[in-house]
């Protein structure tokens, strides 16, 4: 369930704006992501150049239609490597995409108006074609020498006003 616009202000601004990152309370922080699933993409670092490129491959565990983990909970029996999003982590991972919820907090920045938490509906990350919904393969599908194959551009587009 995500909590409202109005439920989230604080003296009329909300939460997001008036704390870092390292402020937020536990249910703050969850409420941040926004539920694209860009970052449970597989993605490709250039060895030489350290740049990074996302693939339409995802992640093993990762619901292509919700956008959602199947398997949050017990995740990391399956995905060893899956990251548990910190502030710390925010501040280092350089590839988040530019919508991502922490990224923009961390940039200090406003969160777009698709946001659930700015819409109060989590359809809407979805319906302004920002995350990953139906637009996947399944790691389990793509014989890893393949995934550079699978390079795409859409995780980093940003679209609509904030
Ligand atoms: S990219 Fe950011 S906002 Fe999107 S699912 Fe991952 S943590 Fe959440
Ligand atoms: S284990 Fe779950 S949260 Fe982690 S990358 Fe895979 S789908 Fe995403």
């Amino acid at each position: 369930m995500y909590p409202t616009a109005a439920k989230v202000m604080m003296n009329d601004v909300p939460f997001w704006k008036l704390k870092s990152l390292d402020e937020l309370t536990p249910g703050e922080w969850e409420s941040l992501c926004d539920g694209c699933g860009l970052c449970c993409l597989n993605k490709l670092e250039d060895w030489d150049t350290g740049d990074v490129v996302f693939t339409s491959v995802a992640c093993r565990l990762l619901d292509g239609s919700t956008c959602r983990c199947s398997d949050y909970p017990n995740r990391q029996k399956t995905v060893p490597d899956c990251i548990q999003l910190t502030p710390q982590e925010v501040r280092e991972i350089h590839w988040l995409p530019p919508t991502c919820g922490y990224r923009l907090v961390r940039d200090g920045e406003d969160l777009y108006w698709w946001h659930p938490l700015v819409s109060g509906d989590p359809e809407t990350v979805h319906q302004a074609g920002i995350s990953a919904r139906g637009r996947t393969v399944s790691e389990k599908d793509v014989d890893v020498e393949d995934f550079e194959d699978y390079v795409v551009d859409w995780p980093l587009k940003v679209g609509g006003e904030r």
